[in-house]
C-alpha cells in the first residue's frame, strides 16, 4: 500500500475558472460543436485543474490530486457506471450495453415524452444531484469506462491522481424506486447486486493506475434520508466487506462529509479499507474507535462551505486532535468538496483588496491544504508564519469598520416585535382589500426576456446611462401591469424586470454585502449561481423597490403585490459570515426587509410578498438540529413581516410541495396567504393541507412552470375542482407554481388566460 498524501482536497470546481464547461455543453446540445469537440473542450480543463492543483502544491504523483470531474453531476455517473438508467432510457444504450456521453445527457434532461431524472437537493448545500432510479429490474452493468478513462489520461500526462466516485451506499440510499417497482419497495435492497459492479469497477481503476479510490458515502452523516441510520450502517458495513475484500483494487478512501458520522464511524473505522475522511468543519473529532490503528484518518479541517480564509491554527489544533485517535496517519483536507465554492479569489479584481483577504476559494483552500500538510510533517513551527499570517487577517476581519456596526447593533429587539395581531383580526381588516372569491395572482417574476437581458447587461457595462434604463424598465413594467389587466387577474406584480437574481439584487442594494465577478458555483448541471458574500452587519441605506412597486401601483386600481426576498433564503443563497450565529445574521438581514415593507406600506402597497423558498432548503441534516434551526428562521420571517399593519396583506412563496415536512414551521410564519407548487404532484399536497388543518390563506400551484407546456382550461379546472373540493374556498388563491422568469410571453399568456378561464368557471359553482 501507498501511504495515503498528507494534504488532499475532497473535490474540485468542475465548471471552469470562466465556465468553459458550461459554454461548450450547452454549445453541444445547441449543435454548434460535436462531440469530440465538447470531449477535447472537457479533457482540456481537466489537464489545466491537475496543473493548477500541482502548482498550488499537490503532489503529482501520489493520488493528492481528485480526478473528480463531472460533466453534468457526480450522482448521474456513478448510476451509468454501474448501469442504473431507467428503462424508458434503455433503448439509447450502444449495442456493447455501454452508455455514452449524448444518451447520458438524454437521462439528465429528457426528450420528448421521456422524463428526465428528477433533481433533488445535494445534502445541505446549493448543489442539486439527479435521482437515480432503480427497481427489482435494474440490471447492474460497467456501462461506462469513463472514470477510467480519466485515470489513464492523467497518468499519460505524469500524474497519479485519485478517481472520486459516488459510492454504492449513497448511490443507492439517494435513489427512489423506479416506476416498474413494487409499492415500498427499497433501492438498498439491491446491495448486493451493485457491489460486483463497483469491484470491477475498482480493478479497472487499478489497472489503469490508480493506486487510491475516494468512495463519497455523505448518506452515511444524513438522518435525512428514508433510510435510517441503522440500515445506512448496516449497508456499509457489508459494502465495505465486499469491496474491502477485493484482492485487486486500489487502497480505498471512504469521504462521508457534511456532517458527523457519529455512530457510523466506529462502523468505518472497522472496516476493511484504509483511510476515512470526516467533516471537522460541520462535525466534531470523533471518538476513539477499534480499528484505527492501520488507517489514515483524513481531517476535513478547511470548509468547503464557504469562502472565509478562517482560523487556520484552529483547523491545525484539530488535525492535532484527530491525532489522539491514534490512528496509523493523519491527513489534512477540506470538509468537503470545494464544488461548492468558486474557483479563485485573485480572479476579483474590484473587491475591496482588505475583504479579499479575509477570502478563500477553492485555489485558496488548496493552499492552505498544503499548509497543514507541511505543518503535520514538519510540526507547528514549520508553519508558524503561515498561521499567524491568517489569525493576523482573522483579527483583522473581526476589528473592521462594518463588520460590527453599532448602528445595527443598538436595536433592541422585544417579543412584540415578532408578531401581528391575531389572524382573525387580520382576516376582516383585509375585507378591505375587496378581493373576490379564488383571487388570482402569480407569483413574481415575469418573463425575463432577451430584450431585458440586453439592457442590463449593457447598463452594467456603463454602455447606456441609468436614465436610459429605468425608462426602459419602466416600459417594461407598464407592459406587465396592463398585460394582467387584459387577462384579468386580481392581485398585480410588476414582474422584477429590475432583478438579475432574486438575492443577488438585495444584496446589491444592502449594507454589508460584496458581489463578486467571477465567483460561480455549480447549482446543476450547466447552471451556476453567483452567490453574494455577506461579510458585514446588514443594513439598508435607502429604499430598495419601492419606486418600482409605487409606479407600477400608480398604473392599476387593482393591487399591486410588492415583492421582497426573505431573510432566510437570502441567506441559503448567499455565503454567509460565519463569526456568529446565523440566527444573528438572519435578524439584522429581516430588519432591514421590515424598514422595506414599512415603505412600501406608506407608498399605498397594501399586499407585500416576502419569498422563503429556500426555508427548506437549509433544514440541518441532523434531527438534533432541527428545532433550532427552525426557530431561527420562522423568528426571522416573522420580524421582517412583524410591524406589517393588519390590514397589510402578507404572502410567501415556498417552490415545492413537501408540505408535511414544513407545515410546522409553514403555519409559524404566521403569513397570511402561502404559496407553494402542487401542478407537478397534480394538487397531491391539498390533501396535506387539508389533513393538517392548515387555515390561513393557501394558493397551490396549478401550472406548472418548468416547462413551455402550456396547461388547458379543462386541466386547471380539474386541479382547482380538486383543491375546492378539500379546502375551504374562503382559503384557497389560484397562482403558478413559482416565478415566470423562465418562461416566454407566448406561453406565459396562454396559460394565465387558461388559468383565468378555468377560474370563472369554478367560481360560477362555489
Ligand atoms: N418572486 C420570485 C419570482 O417570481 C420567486 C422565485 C422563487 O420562488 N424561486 O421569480
Ligand atoms: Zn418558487
Amino acid at each position: 500500500m501507498t501511504a495515503f498524501p498528507e494534504g488532499t482536497i475532497l473535490g474540485y470546481p468542475r465548471i471552469g475558472r470562466r465556465r468553459e464547461l458550461k459554454k461548450a455543453v450547452e454549445a453541444f446540445w445547441a449543435g454548434r460543436i460535436d462531440e469530440q469537440e465538447l470531449e477535447r473542450t472537457a479533457a482540456e480543463l481537466r489537464a489545466a485543474t491537475r496543473e493548477r492543483l500541482a502548482a498550488l502544491g499537490l503532489g503529482r504523483d501520489d493520488s493528492a490530486i481528485p480526478e473528480s470531474f463531472s460533466f453534468y453531476d457526480q450522482v448521474l455517473d456513478a448510476a451509468v457506471t454501474v448501469g442504473a438508467i431507467p428503462s424508458r432510457f434503455e433503448h439509447l444504450r450502444a449495442a456493447d450495453g455501454t452508455v455514452g456521453l449524448p444518451a447520458y445527457f438524454t437521462i439528465a434532461r429528457g426528450e420528448r415524452e421521456r422524463a428526465p431524472l428528477e433533481m433533488t437537493k445535494w445534502f445541505d448545500s446549493n448543489y442539486h444531484y439527479l435521482v437515480p432510479e432503480i427497481g427489482p429490474e435494474t440490471v447492474f452493468s460497467l456501462s461506462s469506462d469513463r472514470l477510467v478513462r480519466e485515470v489513464a489520461e492523467a497518468a499519460a500526462a505524469g500524474f497519479t491522481t485519485r478517481p472520486v466516485v459516488v459510492g454504492p451506499v449513497t448511490l443507492l440510499a439517494l435513489a427512489k424506486a423506479s416506476d416498474d417497482a413494487p409499492e415500498g419497495f427499497d433501492p438498498l435492497s439491491r446491495l448486493d447486486d451493485v457491489l460486483p459492479v463497483y469491484r470491477e469497477l475498482l480493478a479497472r481503476l487499478r489497472a489503469a493506475g490508480a493506486t487510491w479510490v475516494q468512495l463519497d458515502e455523505p448518506a452515511l452523516v444524513s438522518e435525512s434520508l428514508p433510510a435510517d441510520t441503522a440500515a445506512l450502517a448496516t449497508a456499509a458495513e457489508r459494502a465495505l466487506a465486499v469491496l474491502g475484500g477485493a484482492e485487486d483494487r486500489p487502497s480505498i478512501l471512504v469521504a462521508a462529509p457534511y456532517a458527523a458520522l457519529d455512530a457510523v464511524f466506529p462502523v468505518l473505522a472497522a472496516a476493511p479499507v484504509e483511510a476515512i475522511a470526516v467533516d471537522l468543519v460541520r462535525g466534531a473529532v470523533p471518538s476513539v474507535a477499534e480499528g484505527l490503528a492501520d488507517k489514515t484518518l483524513v481531517g476535513g479541517v478547511i470548509d468547503g462551505h464557504n469562502i472565509w480564509r478562517g482560523d487556520l491554527a484552529a483547523a491545525f489544533a484539530t488535525l492535532e486532535r484527530l491525532r489522539d485517535l491514534g490512528a496509523a496517519a493523519v491527513s489534512a483536507s477540506t470538509s468537503t468538496s470545494l464544488l461548492h465554492v468558486p474557483h479563485d479569489v485573485a480572479d476579483e479584481t474590484s473587491l475591496d483588496p482588505r475583504l479579499v483577504s479575509w477570502l478563500a476559494f477553492a485555489d485558496q483552500k488548496v493552499q492552505q491544504v498544503g499548509v497543514l500538510a507541511r505543518g503535520l510533517s514538519h510540526g507547528p513551527e514549520a508553519i508558524a508564519a503561515e498561521l499567524d499570517e491568517a489569525s493576523a487577517a482573522l483579527r483583522d476581519r473581526l476589528d473592521a469598520p462594518g463588520v460590527r456596526d453599532g448602528a445595527v447593533r443598538e436595536r433592541a429587539l422585544v417579543d412584540a416585535d415578532f408578531s401581528r395581531v391575531s389572524y382573525e383580526e387580520r382576516e376582516s381588516a383585509q375585507e378591505a382589500l375587496g378581493l373576490p372569491v379564488l383571487p388570482l395572482t402569480t407569483i413574481g417574476s415575469f418573463p425575463q426576456t432577451a430584450d431585458i437581458r440586453r439592457a442590463r447587461a449593457r447598463f452594467t457595462r456603463g454602455e447606456i446611462p441609468r436614465d436610459d434604463y429605468d425608462d426602459f424598465l419602466r416600459r417594461e413594467i407598464a407592459a406587465v401591469v396592463s398585460l394582467q389587466e387584459d387577462l384579468g387577474l386580481d392581485v398585480l406584480v410588476h414582474g422584477e424586470p429590475e432583478r438579475n437574481d432574486m438575492v443577488q439584487y438585495f444584496a446589491e442594494n444592502l449594507d454589508g454585502f460584496a458581489v463578486t465577478e467571477h465567483g460561480w458555483v455549480q447549482s446543476y448541471g450547466s447552471r451556476a449561481t453567483r452567490p453574494s458574500i455577506l461579510w458585514g452587519d446588514v443594513s439598508r441605506a435607502a429604499p430598495i423597490t419601492v419606486d418600482w412597486s409605487g409606479y407600477a401601483q400608480s398604473l392599476t386600481a387593482k393591487h399591486l403585490k410588492g415583492m421582497l426576498t426573505g431573510p432566510v433564503t437570502i441567506l441559503a443563497w448567499s455565503f454567509v459570515r460565519d463569526d456568529q450565529p446565523l440566527g444573528e445574521t438572519a435578524n439584522q438581514v429581516a430588519l432591514a426587509l421590515r424598514e422595506e415593507i414599512a415603505d412600501l406600506e406608506a407608498a399605498g402597497i397594501a399586499v407585500i410578498q416576502v419569498d422563503e423558498p429556500a426555508l427548506r432548503e437549509l433544514l440541518p441534516l441532523k434531527k438534533a438540529d432541527q428545532p433550532s434551526y427552525l426557530d431561527w428562521s420562522v423568528a426571522s420571517f416573522r420580524l421582517a413581516t412583524g410591524g406589517a399593519a393588519p390590514g397589510t396583506q402578507v404572502h410567501t412563496h415556498l417552490c415545492y410541495s413537501e408540505f408535511g415536512v414544513v407545515i410546522d414551521a409553514i403555519r409559524a410564519l404566521d403569513a397570511d396567504v402561502t404559496s407553494i407548487e402542487a401542478a407537478r404532484s397534480r394538487m397531491e399536497v391539498v390533501a396535506d393541507i387539508a389533513e393538517a388543518g392548515f387555515d390561513h390563506g393557501i394558493g397551490p400551484g396549478v401550472y406548472d412552470i418548468h416547462s413551455p407546456r402550456v396547461p388547458a382550461v379543462e386541466e386547471v379546472e380539474s386541479l382547482l375542482r380538486r383543491a375546492v373540493e378539500e379546502i375551504p374556498t374562503r382559503q384557497l388563491w389560484v397562482n403558478p407554481d413559482c416565478g415566470l422568469k423562465t418562461r416566454g410571453y407566448e406561453e406565459t399568456t396562454a396559460s394565465l388566460r387558461n388559468i383565468v378561464e378555468a377560474t370563472r368557471r369554478v367560481r360560477a359553482e362555489v
